[in-house]
């Protein structure tokens, strides 16, 4: 059975020549053959027959096409998504983490479209954003399972982008099969543990932000602290479960982390107390609200990490997610002592690097500092950055010392 053939378009088959692994239905001319069922991978032509590759296609979405392979010649079958899962896996032993706790499949930019796999320790957390990958995804998570010897597995399909593929919400634990194991299990907390830097930490898999933690800003919490020396003063104003306060502590800082969602601050306490670092206080606040109140009372740190939520979920919030960057970062430029450090994050897709320096380098003048750049960071090496597909490189952590 021939499968069928997308046909796309020039400008379409020249962003697929130069690696881009999207093809909008806007450059989708039509199919050749009967039209694909659900979820059926399809060949991929330009307008003159030329075969280019393999791509799932989505009835639903505006990204209509993504890449499986760009050489028509390979076979896509069970034998081809191992070998993709395991040249993942490789890729991230190769790099010799100082963690078990890493992203295992960073979808797109591992050849793998719309499929997400975290490693916390001795467990997995799967994710499938597309249909396709979603009815795969019982295969390749066992598949997964086996080559790590991972032990218990998660599914955190409760992202609201499903909803774009015609895909339900759903999250719980999985059977070795990759079949759910009961009903939805979203909410409940399911427990992990990893060690990362040489520290403890406890991860909610089920109940947790993200898959349980924010892996991508885990190179990040030992770089900023590298700027800690005993005693001096830090804040850690989003801290979640406590990645940056954690590795400032153990550096002889003397901690504030402070967090608006009081599930987050319990866990990074009991994170703390794991590793028996008591130079951590706890505040659970808004940090519009504490900055603010620190700047009216004069408090002064010495090293501040600014990591906030994604202020810009899509581009019509830019304007307003300008304000906030800008907000936080004047109030934190103002806060720190002469030679201080300031970390400076956003993890919105939609922010560009320079645009966020641009804010910076506007809060910096307002506040009448002067800073200069140490550090122009991004997101773990185990998050990789696909150089075909900007959208892969998102996070962005800039490191500024005040002067
Ligand atoms: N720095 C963390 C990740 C932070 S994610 C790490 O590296 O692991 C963003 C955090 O900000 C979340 O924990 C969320 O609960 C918190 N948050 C969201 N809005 C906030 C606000 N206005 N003030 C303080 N914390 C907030």
């Amino acid at each position: 059975m021939t499968p069928p053939a997308a046909v796309i378009n020039d400008r379409g088959s020249a962003r697929w020549r130069g690696g881009y692994p999207w093809v909008y239905r806007t450059e989708l001319l039509g199919f050749e053959g009967a039209p694909p069922a659900p979820a059926q991978v399809v060949a991929v032509r330009d307008r003159r027959g030329r075969e280019l590759g393999w791509a799932d296609h989505s009835e639903t979405s505006r990204i209509a096409l993504r890449r499986l392979s760009g050489d028509a010649k390979e076979t896509v079958d069970e034998e081809f998504f191992r070998r993709r899962l395991a040249t993942a896996a490789a890729y991230r032993e190769d790099l010799r983490l100082d963690s078990n706790a890493y992203r295992v499949v960073a979808g797109e930019a591992d050849g793998l479209p719309g499929l997400i796999a975290d490693r916390y320790g001795e467990d997995l957390v799967v994710q499938a954003l597309t249909a396709a990958m979603d009815a795969r995804l019982p295969r390749l998570a066992a598949a997964l399972r086996t080559q790590l010897g991972a032990g218990r597995m998660f599914e955190r399909n409760d992202v609201k982008v499903r909803r774009l593929e015609g895909l339900e919400l759903r999250a719980g634990e999985l059977a070795p099969d990759g079949k759910p194991l009961a009903a939805d299990g979203s909410g409940a907390a399911a427990w992990a543990e990893a060690r990362i830097g040489g520290l403890d930490f406890r991860f909610d898999l089920l109940g947790g932000q993200k898959t349980g933690g924010f892996l991508d800003q885990r190179e990040n919490w030992s770089a900023v602290a590298a700027y800690a020396h005993p005693g001096c003063e830090a804040l850690d104003a989003f801290c979640y479960q406590g990645g940056f306060a954690l590795h400032l502590a153990r550096r002889g800082a003397r901690v504030e982390a402070a967090d608006l969602s009081r599930p987050a601050l319990q866990l990074a306490e009991a994170n703390a107390q794991r590793n028996g670092l008591e130079n951590i206080e706890f505040t659970e606040a808004n940090a519009f609200d504490l900055l603010r109140h620190y700047d009216e009372i004069g408090r002064r740190f010495d090293l501040i990490v600014l990591d906030p939520p994604a202020f810009a979920k899509n581009r019509s919030a830019l304007p307003a997610a300008a304000r906030g960057y800008k907000e936080i970062n004047l109030r934190a430029l103002r806060l720190l002592r002469p030679g201080g450090i300031l970390a400076a994050c956003s993890c919105s897709h939609h922010v560009s690097a320079d645009a966020l320096l641009g804010w910076i380098a506007a809060a910096a003048a307002d506040a009448r500092r002067e800073a200069v750049l140490l550090e122009r960071r991004g997101q773990a090496r185990d998050h990789p950055v696909l150089l075909a597909m900007p959208e892969t490189e998102y996070l962005k952590c800039f490191l500024l010392r005040v002067r």
